[in-house]
């Protein structure tokens, strides 16, 4: 029987950088909830089995409307915690299947194809944890204060982005073990297994630079862009 899969959209931030007063994830983007675009992407994928959604408390009842009404696959809609590995261990909570695949996502990353998705769910196949990714175009710095402090390498830097996939197993015990370790305040969940799990391996899946993280009020102009643009090259 083939693997469970769940996919783990992470919508609990408190969205301080893009400011207002409607929460980010329920803001429209072309015409429906930022949301709504990922949970359709991963609805649409086949190999997708079950969909949480992880969010703030007070947005529960909402984003559960949402998801009742776009995206059948959803089993969950919880709590998450005041940071976003806190909000990943909450879903990995309610994973049912530790022998399962589990996908992350942001829910600030509207334009995820689902094409990618699945990509994601088969390069798992050959790795412990996958990222979706795309080469950096720009140089990047290393700075502390006010110094550049070191300049990698670009032609083997990539710009992370989401879903991240990983076995339930490995990212359970990567967590577990940065849990223990107050000093470390990951951004990302390969981040987790790479720093604590030695020896796992992490494969990379090609995204699109159209995959953007929706941070700044102005994103939303660019996405909106960027999903026309989609919409056309798809008709
Ligand atoms: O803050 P950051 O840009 O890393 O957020 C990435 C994603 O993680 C967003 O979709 C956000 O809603 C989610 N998040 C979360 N819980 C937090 C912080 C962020 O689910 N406490």
């Amino acid at each position: 029987m083939d693997v469970r899969v769940t996919a783990a959209i992470l919508a609990a931030g408190s969205g301080v950088r893009f400011g207002g007063s409607t929460p980010k994830q329920l803001l429209p983007l072309a015409g429906k909830p930022m949301l709504q675009h990922s949970l359709e992407a991963f609805e649409a994928v086949g190999t997708i089995d079950a969909i949480v959604v992880i969010t703030a408390d007070h947005l529960i009842a909402a984003v559960a409307d949402l998801a009742g009404a776009v995206s059948p696959k959803t089993t969950d809609v919880i709590a998450g915690g005041a940071t976003r590995d806190a909000s990943t261990r909450a879903a990995l909570g309610i994973v049912p299947d530790p022998d399962g695949k589990i996908l992350v996502h942001d829910a600030a990353r509207p334009l995820i194809a689902p094409s990618t998705i699945a990509a994601c769910v088969t390069a798992l196949d050959r790795f412990d944890a996958v990222g979706v990714a795309v080469p950096s175009p720009d140089t990047l710095l290393e700075v502390v204060d006010d110094r550049v402090t070191g300049i990698p390498d670009r032609s083997r830097l990539w710009r992370a982005q989401t879903p991240q996939g990983f076995w339930v197993d490995v990212l359970r015990r990567a967590h577990a073990a940065a849990a223990a370790d107050p000093d470390f305040v990951p951004t990302d969940d390969c981040g987790v297994v790479a720093r604590y799990l030695t020896g796992a391996t992490i494969g990379v899946v090609a995204g699109s630079p159209a995959n953007i993280k929706v941070t700044y009020a102005e994103d939303i102009a660019v996405a909106e862009a960027l999903w026309r643009r989609s919409r056309a090259t798809e008709n």
